[in-house]
């Protein structure tokens, strides 16, 4: 351990706050978590001795508190990882700490942008026990990781109870495959001018058996953490060609019904092969199920994914960007790449009442026309949003107005929602 001859280990630091709380059990007690993110690109830029020479600083960062605050001890627990274990009267103290140290971490001159980030545990109790503030602080830490604009957070209860409602998806989503919990629903794609649908998009919900249906707001993003968003896709995704295989195979017309792939999926080298298994196992074209990519899948590894789109669009499927306008400069993107549509999020059309979101809405839709892609305005739920899209020369949406998500037997039937609006079909959902 580098850093031990500076300040103490974990567990002489568990003895001794341990001892400390229980002699003054009437004090507030923080512990204070420091985590460097991207360490790991700090030693292979700067190589281990200057990251050892780093992480020495931090060390006399730490000990600086343990030997000039009263009530403190200070430790290294692993590797990029340190904490403070301190006595304070109001939390400002503790935000005033992780600034300091902060500072003088970002100020010690060295090679690599190095970008401490900070979660400060707290309890309401009496006399916690250290290891609870330590899962409190660590719970903060975790909560900003991926936002460069926090360094640090303080813990507050939503935290645990998140973390347990993540948990509880973590857990019951294996089971809720096997048992046909998750179904495949569809939103039609409307043409506003003709009055018809000309396409779906299959959106996956989740019929829990205690909790009812969970949106996939609650589901998803977990599942897209812990890499489980795979199975989930490939699930929605055989639903989908099983359906369009059918209707073939009944001799039906097939409309197009389009699949949301995955940020994390996006990158899976096996996407192609999926899909095109999928394909031949189903035996449906390969045009009728256009593949939504979100925006911001483009943003990493661009060039791969370009390659990626590339190699699905020459055997005939369809790239449809997602959430286009949610805020990434995608600009780039639409010189380099051959998208077949894309789809304008809903926030976009939101605050139609403004001149400014006006002018914004139809100069994006005019150019994006003249490059030629096709065009979908998600969330259409007003008359007003109608008249004026239409009056920008855009006909094709998705939208509450016209119809909500249904169940896919639902959708298999058209004239049974043909003429109905949305709140009349499955108002719930
Ligand atoms: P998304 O891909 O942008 O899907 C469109 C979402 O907008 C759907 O929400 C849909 O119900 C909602 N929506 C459509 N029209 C309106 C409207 O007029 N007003 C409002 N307020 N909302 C409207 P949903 O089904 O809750 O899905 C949320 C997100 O979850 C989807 O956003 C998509 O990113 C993700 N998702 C859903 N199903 C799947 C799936 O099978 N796989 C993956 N990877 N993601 C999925
Ligand atoms: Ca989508
Ligand atoms: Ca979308």
């Amino acid at each position: 351990e580098i850093c031990a001859c500076l300040v103490g280990s974990e567990m002489c630091i568990r003895d001794r706050c341990g001892e400390m709380i229980k002699q003054q059990p009437d004090k507030k007690y923080s512990v204070i978590i420091m985590d460097i993110v991207q360490f790991k690109a700090v030693n292979e830029f700067c190589g281990r001795d200057e990251g050892d020479r780093l992480l020495r600083f931090i060390a006399s960062c730490f000990d600086w508190y343990e030997n000039n605050r009263p009530d403190s001890y200070a430790c290294h627990i692993r590797a990029d990882i340190f904490c403070l274990c301190t006595s304070y009267e109001e939390v400002e103290e503790l935000e005033i700490i992780v600034r300091e140290i902060r500072k003088k971490i970002t100020d010690f001159p060295f090679a690599y942008r190095v970008q401490p980030s900070f979660g400060i545990g707290i309890s309401p109790e009496r006399a916690p026990a250290i290891s609870y503030l330590k899962d409190c602080a660590t719970m903060a830490m975790n909560s900003i990781k991926g936002k460069v604009y926090r360094t640090y957070a303080v813990f507050d209860e939503k935290m645990r109870s998140q973390k347990m409602r993540e948990r509880q998806v973590e857990n019951d989503i294996v089971s809720a495959l096997e048992n046909g919990e998750l179904q495949l629903y569809v939103q039609p794609k409307v043409d506003m001018r003709a009055g018809r649908v000309i396409g779906g998009e299959a959106l996956v919900r989740w019929k829990h058996p205690e909790k009812g249906l969970v949106p996939p707001g609650e589901f998803i993003p977990v599942l897209e953490k812990n890499g489980f968003i795979i199975n989930v896709d490939e699930y929605i995704w055989e639903k989908v060609f099983a359906y369009l295989g059918k209707l073939r195979k009944e001799g039906r017309t097939l409309i197009p019904v389009s699949i949301n792939v995955s940020r994390l999926h996006a990158y899976d080298e096996k996407l192609t092969e999926t899909l095109l298994r999928l394909r031949e196992e189903y035996d449906v074209l390969p045009e009728y199920v256009p593949l939504e990519l979100t925006e911001s899948a483009f943003l990493e590894d661009e060039v791969g994914m370009y390659r990626r789109m590339e190699s699905l669009r020459e055997r005939g499927f369809l790239v449809s960007m997602d959430d286009f306008g949610t805020g990434y400069s995608t600009m780039n993107m639409l010189k380099n790449q051959t998208l077949d549509e894309i789809k304008i999020d809903r926030e976009f059309i939101r605050d139609l009442e403004k001149d400014k979101s006006q002018i914004i809405i139809r100069n994006t839709i005019a150019m994006l026309q003249q490059l030629g892609a096709h065009i979908v305005i998600e969330g259409v739920e007003t008359e007003e949003q109608k008249e004026f899209l239409l009056g920008c020369n855009c006909t094709d949406v998705q939208g509450f107005l016209f119809y909500r998500p249904m169940p896919v037997e639902e959708f298999d039937k058209p004239v049974s929602y043909t003429h109905l609006r949305a709140h009349e079909t499955c108002a719930d959902l």
